[in-house]
């Protein structure tokens, strides 16, 4: 958590996005081998695009077994989104407990 990440530019081959579909050597026991990354980091979480199912790999385990990218996830955000925070934009209302 709050791992900063900018590597835009470089180790194209090793980076590994949220969203990535991958295709990986070795098929899924039920016979699919595309993937979507759901989870990056130390881990790799993979969910299985022909039966949903989710694995977690080591991430050298995974850069082995990946043999090709077919679509890339878009550019990581520092920020996931805008933080929600409250009504207090919208004019100024107070919120009692
Ligand atoms: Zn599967």
């Amino acid at each position: 958590m709050g791992e900063v990440y900018r590597k835009e530019g470089f180790g194209m081959e090793d980076e590994i996005r949220l969203g990535d579909v991958v295709r990986t050597k070795k098929p899924h026991p039920c016979g699919g081998d595309t993937w979507t990354v759901t989870r990056t980091g130390a881990d790799i979480k993979l969910k299985c695009r022909t039966c949903g199912r989710v694995v977690m790999l080591d991430r050298v385990v995974f850069l082995k077994r990946r043999k090709a990218t077919l679509e890339r996830g878009p550019v990581p955000n520092i920020i996931p989104d805008e933080p929600v925070h409250g009504s207090e934009q919208s004019g100024g209302t107070v919120i009692h407990e």
